[in-house]
């Protein structure tokens, strides 16, 4: 019996071209700490593409981004800026 590659596996067929020269995610530190949307953001993405240091500060790993566009909808208004990658970069995606 065949099996069927996991979750895990189907992603990691995925390729991503990198834009060095622009960030699709911004986060507004202060407005993501005073609305509670930094944390929201760790909690949301499946791509685990936000962190969260010790401080609050969040990072943001856009490399890793699926581009679903869960965290732009769920964000308090003003704590983030995103759009999808220019042209040309992004995840190329292997299934689906
Ligand atoms: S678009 Fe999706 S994968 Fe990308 S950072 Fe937002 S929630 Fe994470």
């Amino acid at each position: 019996m065949t099996r069927l590659p996991s979750i895990t596996e189907r992603l990691a067929r995925n390729t991503y071209h990198l834009d060095d020269d622009e960030n699709h995610i911004e986060v507004n530190q202060e407005i993501a700490r005073r609305t509670g949307t930094g944390k929201l953001l760790v909690r949301i993405c499946p791509a685990q593409v936000y962190g969260e240091a010790p401080d609050g500060t969040i990072s943001v790993n856009y490399a890793a981004c699926l581009e679903c566009g869960t965290c732009n909808a769920m964000a308090a208004p003003g704590a983030l800026i995103w759009h999808y990658p220019r042209g040309g970069f992004g995840i190329a995606y292997r299934e689906g």
